[in-house]
């Protein structure tokens, strides 16, 4: 295993979106960057379904005319079913912004990822993949540098001004320090595979992403087009529905969702399941600080809210963007500080907030869009706002308003089960 060097200005640990971001940002302004990834090559992951507002980073990174190019379905809108089955209107970005930035896309992972990654890497970054980042190497409180295996070699410590936690849901470094805070309200598992053939539908509709509730609202699934004729499908619930007391096998529970979701399974009717069935914890968490004295949190690393609007690869890209803005600005002034490295800290979890406000709704019994709809209409431009992802072009004052106050009033009304 060896390096172009033993120190670096910045050290990424994790190729995923935020640290391909992160990196690709701070090598643009002339550091020298080296960017760890334990995988040795593209791999499959989940979180394929992107939001419209990741079209500001991508314009940063430099890489629209590629995601124009790729062959990855285009994604005009999102729209939900309830559980008794009943579509809502789609929400179509453009109608509320007629821009191009109003599209986004459904990825292939691998695919992504691995792009992001060839253009940190042609931005000046160092990629090593097949590298594993094993500790955070401290001078009292400050990150100095990180230790480093590859398989077969033994650890290798090297130097960096700044230190950038990218290592997704593994939260490497908040966990090393005990940071992390689990949100107890949503404890969530989810099942998931990749279908070919079935319904699709057709024109601006082919790259919906559609979110369906199971028919007691105790699960949900989305449905995720991509490319050839494949689709992405998955169920998430509370781990105590969708785990405990059930069968531990993951196609078992995925079927017996799949038949609570009628409107799912008829679309589903004649396609071939084309992967075996993954599993994966999905818990909402969110550490309790984002940067300290030579060290910064991006992306699922720093936090992670539920999949159902599409967030978390906008999240990463956005945080990534977010710290490298800072540790430049902290690498100018010679300012390594906690203070000056979490700069950026406040105003992405505002934005954050936001977005778990629409969650929180999402998941109580009590709320659908169109009651919301029909009670705030003055709401319906935030709304998509929330879900194009804009909460750090536009302050959506209103829709936060409106969301805290209908949350106030479902939990000072008695639960129907209860009254
Ligand atoms: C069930 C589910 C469904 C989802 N659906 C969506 C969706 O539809 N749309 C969406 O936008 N988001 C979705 N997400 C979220 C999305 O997948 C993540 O938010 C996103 O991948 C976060 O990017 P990241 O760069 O922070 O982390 P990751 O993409 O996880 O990248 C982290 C990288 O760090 C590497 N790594 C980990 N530990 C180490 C180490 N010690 N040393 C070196 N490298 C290391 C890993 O190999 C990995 O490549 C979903 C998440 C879940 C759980």
């Amino acid at each position: 295993m060896s390096f172009s060097s033993d120190s670096y200005d910045v050290i990424v640990a994790g190729g995923g979106p935020a640290g391909a971001a992160a990196a690709t940002l701070v090598a643009q302004r002339g550091h020298r960057v080296l960017l760890l990834e334990r995988s040795t090559g593209p791999q499959f992951k989940v979180g394929e379904s992107l939001m419209p507002a990741t079209y500001w980073v991508f314009e940063r990174l430099g890489v629209l005319d590629w995601m124009k190019a790729s062959h990855f379905p285009k994604k005009y809108s999102v729209q939900f079913f309830s559980s008794d089955g009943k579509a809502s209107t789609p929400f179509y970005f453009r109608d509320h912004d007629p821009h191009e930035n109003s599209q986004t896309w459904q990825v292939l992972r691998s695919e992504f990822d691995q792009m992001l990654l060839d253009n940190a890497e042609a931005s000046g970054v160092e990629v090593r993949r097949g590298i594993t980042l094993r500790d955070l190497l401290f001078e009292g409180e400050r990150a100095v540098g990180a230790r480093v295996v590859a398989d077969g070699s033994g650890p290798v410590d090297l130097g960096c001004r700044v230190f950038i936690d990218a290592t997704g849901q593994r939260a490497f470094l908040a966990g090393k320090l005990g940071l992390l805070e689990i949100e107890s309200r949503l404890k969530n598992a989810a099942f998931f595979t990749h279908f070919q053939g079935g319904h699709r539908d057709q024109g601006i509709d082919e790259g919906a992403t559609i979110i369906l509730h199971t028919d007691e609202r105790k699960s949900w699934f989305w449905s995720i087009p991509l490319p050839n004729d494949m689709v992405s499908i998955g169920v998430v619930g509370d781990i105590g529905h969708l785990i405990l007391g059930r069968s531990r096998d993951p196609q078992t529970v995925f079927e017996e969702e799949l038949a609570r979701c009628p409107a799912l399974a008829a679309r589903l009717e004649g396609a071939e399941q084309k992967m075996v069935m993954k599993a994966t914890r999905d818990f909402s968490y969110s550490p309790s600080v984002g940067a300290g004295d030579g060290w910064v949190l991006a992306g699922d690393a720093g936090g992670f809210i539920d999949p159902v609007y599409s967030t978390g690869v906008y999240l990463a890209l956005k945080s990534g963007e977010m710290a490298a803005d800072s540790v430049c600005e902290g690498l100018a002034a010679s300012d390594l500080s906690a203070k000056r490295l979490g700069a950026h800290v406040e105003r992405y979890r505002h934005g954050v907030q936001a977005m778990r406000q629409l969650v929180y709704a999402f998941y109580d019994p009590g709320f659908s869009f169109a009651r919301f709809l029909t009670k705030h209409p003055d709401c319906k431009g935030e709304l998509v706002d929330l879900l194009v992802g804009n909460v750090y072009r536009k302050p959506l004052d209103r829709i936060r308003a409106a969301l805290a106050e209908e949350a106030r009033l479902r939990e000072a009304e008695p639960s129907p089960a209860l009254a």
